[in-house]
């Protein structure tokens, strides 16, 4: 398994890290598998979308309208991060991608975007390739 650093610069943000995913990828030498891509932390996501820079402003966007800070949410008695993770929640922690031919099998438009909900923060994502 391979560990990627990431220091995140907002408190809520979208990082792609495709290329960084797709290198992992291509040093393991896997000719057909999968990849899983998994984030270790409560307060962020890993989603597969277009990395075009309105839409990138329009999840975050919609993060922010589906779950508004303070909403009287119970979890924010404790460190009033509820939002961030009800946020998490939405996305879900990891996406596994088809490998073929030694490549993940993303379309065109497809990138693996990490998405902060609760920074910034030092966060890791582990990627797991598995041949099959
Ligand atoms: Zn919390």
């Amino acid at each position: 398994m391979e560990r990627l650093e990431l220091r995140t610069k907002e408190s809520i943000e979208l990082i792609d890290i495709t290329d960084e995913v797709q290198q992992i990828v291509r040093a393991k030498r896997v000719d057909s598998g999968i990849c899983v891509v998994f984030s270790r932390h409560t307060t962020t996501g890993i989603v597969i979308n277009e990395n075009e820079p309105g839409l990138r402003s329009d999840i975050l966007r919609l993060l922010d309208e589906l779950v508004p800070r303070g909403k009287g949410y119970l979890h924010d008695r404790i460190d009033s991060n509820a939002h961030a993770h009800l946020r998490a929640v939405l996305l879900g922690s990891s996406v596994s991608i088809p490998i073929e031919t030694g490549a993940m099998t993303l379309g065109t438009w497809q990138s693996i975007l990490f998405v902060e909900c609760d920074g910034p923060r030092r966060r890791e994502v582990f990627v797991q390739v598995v041949a099959s």
